[in-house]
C-alpha cells in the first residue's frame, strides 16, 4: 500500500489569475457589495470601505476558481507503467477550504482519498487538484465528497475508489445553532470499496488511525 500523508504540507497552488476589475460583470457585482454594505448599516464612501468592493471580488475570484476548471483535465494524464503496483494508494490530510451554497459562508476541513488501481496510476498531485477543484465552487459537503470520487471513479476507472471528508461548518458554529465544536463526516465508496468488506475495513482502519484532524 502507498501512504501519503500531507499533513503541514502546503496547499496545493493553483494558477491564480486577477479578475477583470473593468469589466461590466466585475463592475456590477462591486455595485452589489456597496449595496450589502449599505443593508447593513454601514457607508459604503467611507475611507476604510472605499477599496473593499474591489478586495470581495478579488476573494470571491479566489474562492470560486473552481468553475473555471475541469477535473477531466486534472486527471488526464495517467501512467500504466506500475510494475504491477495493484495495492491501495492513499491520500489523507488533503485540506478542504470550501464554501456552503446556502449561507456562502467557508466550511474547512480533510479530505482523505484511496484508491485500487487497474492497471493505471495518477500523478498524486492530481488528487490534491481534483479536491481543489470542487472544493472552489459553492458547495455542500455531501455534494463535494461525491464528486470528487466520482470524477476519480470515471476519469481515472480504478477497481474503486473511496473519500472521506472531515469538515466543520461556519454556518453551524458561528451562527444558527451555534455548534463550534461539531463536526461532519461524509464518505462515498465506490467498487471493490463497497463489495469487499477486507478493503473497506482496511481503509477506515488507516484514516482512523491517524486521528481526528482537529490540528
Ligand atoms: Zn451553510
Amino acid at each position: 500500500m502507498l501512504s501519503v500523508n500531507l499533513r503541514g504540507i502546503a496547499y496545493p497552488a493553483s494558477p491564480m489569475h486577477e479578475p477583470d476589475l473593468n469589466s461590466p460583470e466585475s463592475i456590477q457585482a462591486m455595485d452589489h457589495i456597496r449595496s450589502i454594505l449599505k443593508f447593513i448599516g454601514e457607508d459604503p464612501t467611507r475611507e476604510g470601505l472605499l477599496e473593499t468592493p474591489k478586495r470581495v471580488i478579488r476573494a470571491m475570484h479566489e474562492h470560486y476558481r473552481g468553475y473555471a476548471m475541469d477535473p477531466a483535465d486534472a486527471l488526464a494524464r495517467t501512467f500504466t507503467e506500475v510494475e504491477g503496483y495493484d495495492q491501495m494508494v492513499l491520500l489523507t490530510d488533503l485540506d478542504i477550504q470550501s464554501h456552503c451554497e446556502h449561507h456562502m459562508v467557508p466550511f474547512v476541513g480533510k479530505a482523505h482519498i484511496a484508491y485500487i488501481p487497474d492497471g493505471r496510476v495518477v500523478g498524486l498531485s492530481k488528487l490534491a487538484k481534483v479536491v481543489d477543484i470542487y472544493s472552489k465552487r459553492l458547495q455542500v459537503q455531501e455534494k463535494l465528497t461525491a464528486q470528487i470520487a466520482e470524477a476519480i471513479q470515471v476519469h481515472l476507472r480504478p477497481l474503486g475508489v473511496a473519500v472521506v471528508i472531515e469538515c466543520r461548518h461556519f454556518c453551524m458554529c458561528y451562527r444558527g445553532v451555534h455548534q463550534p465544536r461539531a463536526w461532519t463526516t461524509t464518505s462515498k465508496l465506490t467498487g471493490i470499496f463497497l463489495k469487499n468488506l477486507a478493503t473497506r475495513e482496511e481503509f477506515l482502519r488507516l484514516i482512523a488511525s491517524r486521528g481526528r484532524a482537529n490540528d
